[in-house]
């Protein structure tokens, strides 16, 4: 092997040892409030498997803990195979709390069913999902409730058990976050912040805070049908309890933690300076032989 060869190969080992090593996360303290443990969640994630997400079950959960998260739910469309893996692989890691979830996605609704353990059938009536979903112990949060679909909720406003009032779509264009606040308004749902991260964006953006006993999902489940959620939507106005929305404020752990920056280390740097150089490296190295 040439000198050259040997350069290469230590680059491109380099960037693989400082991209492994900036991906690590440092544990972080729980946080409590009013007695709580607050449970930063994202209740509506995609993988790969089964669904029509970039990363697999075990990448989600993986991402999840670098995003701080301490629960998910994986919402794959009309099935839950992918949240029984990832919550499988996440229980040997002592990862995030993982929900069994579903989205189900039809015409003139998304609902997003969280804490169930079955798949539901799309065709049944949107009440009738709704029924599924609590007799299987879930909650029915409307998923992204944009005008277009208003109407598809209309029979179960008062069922609902939680809201999107904080999703990726409210940064993509004005009024979405107006649209979604006012269908809250019409609702007793608890707000809810998610990401429905596929792979490009940020999972774990519009996170919902929970302020459950502890972060099984039995308690997340319990907090979100008692209400207890604080959200910050588009220009990080807080949503939801107002006594917890009130001693969030005063606290401002929550506000800061909602957006997260995506921190790149020297030790990113480092990787990704190695990796491109190795690269070049090995790119010279095969044209040479070539000629
Ligand atoms: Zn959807
Ligand atoms: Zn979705």
């Amino acid at each position: 092997v040439t000198i050259a060869g040997r350069v290469t190969l230590g680059l491109l080992v380099a960037a693989i040892v400082a991209g492994i090593a900036g991906d690590m996360v440092p544990a972080r303290a729980p946080v409590t409030l009013a007695g709580y443990r607050v449970v930063a969640a994202d209740f509506h994630t995609h993988s790969s498997t089964w669904s029509d997400g970039a990363l697999t079950p075990w990448g989600l959960v993986l991402e999840a803990r670098r995003q701080g998260l301490d629960a998910i739910a994986i919402t794959g469309h009309h099935q839950t195979l992918d949240a029984k893996w990832g919550r499988w692989f996440s229980e040997r890691i002592g990862g995030p709390t993982v929900l069994v979830g579903e989205e189900i996605p039809e015409r003139r609704h998304h609902l997003i069913a969280v804490g169930i353990h079955d798949t539901i059938d799309g065709r049944l009536a949107i009440g009738d999902q709704i029924d599924e979903v609590h007799r299987q112990g879930g909650v029915a949060i409307a998923a992204h409730p944009l005008a277009e679909f208003w109407p598809g909720f209309a029979p179960v406003m008062d069922r609902l058990d939680g809201t999107e009032i904080c999703h990726p779509a409210i940064y993509e264009s004005d009024g979405v976050q107006a649209t979604l606040t006012q269908f809250a308004a019409r609702t007793r749902a608890a707000a809810i912040g998610s990401s429905d991260f596929h792979g490009p964006g940020r999972l774990g953006l519009c996170r919902t805070f929970i302020f459950a006993r502890d972060n099984t999902a039995d308690a997340i489940v319990e907090a979100i049908r008692a209400g207890r959620t604080v959200v910050y939507g588009r220009d990080g106005t807080a949503y939801g309890d107002p006594e917890l929305v009130r001693l969030a404020a005063v606290d401002g752990r929550l506000a800061a933690a909602a957006r997260p920056d995506y921190p790149v280390g020297w030790l990113d740097r480092a990787s990704r300076v190695s990796g491109m150089a190795g690269l070049a490296g090995l790119i010279v190295i095969t044209r040479r032989r070539r000629a």
